[in-house]
């Protein structure tokens, strides 16, 4: 293949990446073969600012605009039960910064089962509106460019590192904000789960009338595996401490068991945990 403009690096191991393709909308798609995860050049910040400070982008989501939780649809309740049964199963600690906390259903619920939570979000409506219907602080931006004053033992960041402009920016910030011995739990779609590598071998073959739409690309910079978490956990000097894959909640059926034991089901679920330092 023939370019002007050299290949873009990986974030990881600084290999070239590889141009695999392009999606129904003209978006490169390259991946690292050595690390296993997808990516597609960014669009500029103001895209992505404006994109989530749109109240509108909430819609859709089984979320409502005036965070009315009794209102959210069940499925949604379920999975943010889900998590939090994940949280109190592999983390300890009191205190939980949940990123990109978008609906803030998830800090509210840890609110109720003892957890003190504040939140982040792109969003300036989230972040100007929620904090006086829920009761809890909602930093404005992206966590590299919040100052915080103070640091916790829990940081949640599900369904955000794949929106980022830079995932390993983002994780050693989260990481600064981290006490010793902290937790940071990530979940994101799983580039080698079942759905994604039959709709990926769909779109080479050219059989699928909008090709890799399933990435959400332009939505989604980053499309990871299992293997790149590590990696990137490992890049951040964090410890893996638990790692599957999952379906969501309302697609959690009687193949998810087989699935999750190929790690081939929809969502990665992992938890890294800060080894405290000596020096
Ligand atoms: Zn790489």
């Amino acid at each position: 293949m023939t370019s002007n403009t050299p290949a873009p690096q990986c974030v990881l191991c600084e290999r070239p990446l590889h141009l695999i393709g392009k999606d129904f909308t003209g978006k490169l798609i390259y991946r690292c073969d050595n690390c296993d995860y997808l990516t597609t050049p960014i669009a500029d910040a103001e895209d992505g600012s404006a994109l989530y400070d749109n109240p509108e982008y909430f819609d859709g989501w089984g979320c409502n605009l005036d965070f009315d939780y009794d209102k959210f649809e069940p499925a949604v309740h379920q999975q943010v039960s889900e998590y939090l049964e994940f949280i109190k199963r592999y983390t300890h600690g009191k205190s939980l910064l949940d990123v990109g906390t978008g609906s803030g259903l998830l800090p509210h619920l840890a609110r109720t089962h003892g957890y003190e939570v504040e939140g982040t979000d792109l969003s300036k409506h989230v972040s100007e509106t929620l904090p006086a219907k829920a009761g809890f602080q909602i930093h404005h931006g992206a966590i590299e460019d919040i100052s915080f004053n103070r640091t916790y033992d829990i940081i949640t960041m599900l369904h955000v590192l794949e929106h980022t402009r830079n995932p390993l920016s983002t994780l050693n910030r989260a990481t600064e904000i981290l006490n010793d011995g902290g937790f940071i739990i990530v979940v994101v779609p799983n580039l080698r789960s079942l759905d994604t590598r039959v709709k990926d071998s769909l779109s080479k073959l050219k059989l699928k009338s909008r090709p890799y739409k399933h990435l959400a690309l332009g939505h989604h910079n980053w499309v990871f595996s299992i293997r790149s978490l590590k990696l990137l956990g490992e890049k951040a000097h964090l410890q893996v401490v638990r790692s599957e894959t999952r379906q969501p909640a309302w697609r959690a059926g009687g193949a998810h068991r087989m699935l999750a034991r190929y790690e081939m089901a929809t969502w990665c679920w992992i938890v890294y945990q800060k080894i405290a330092t000596n020096d």
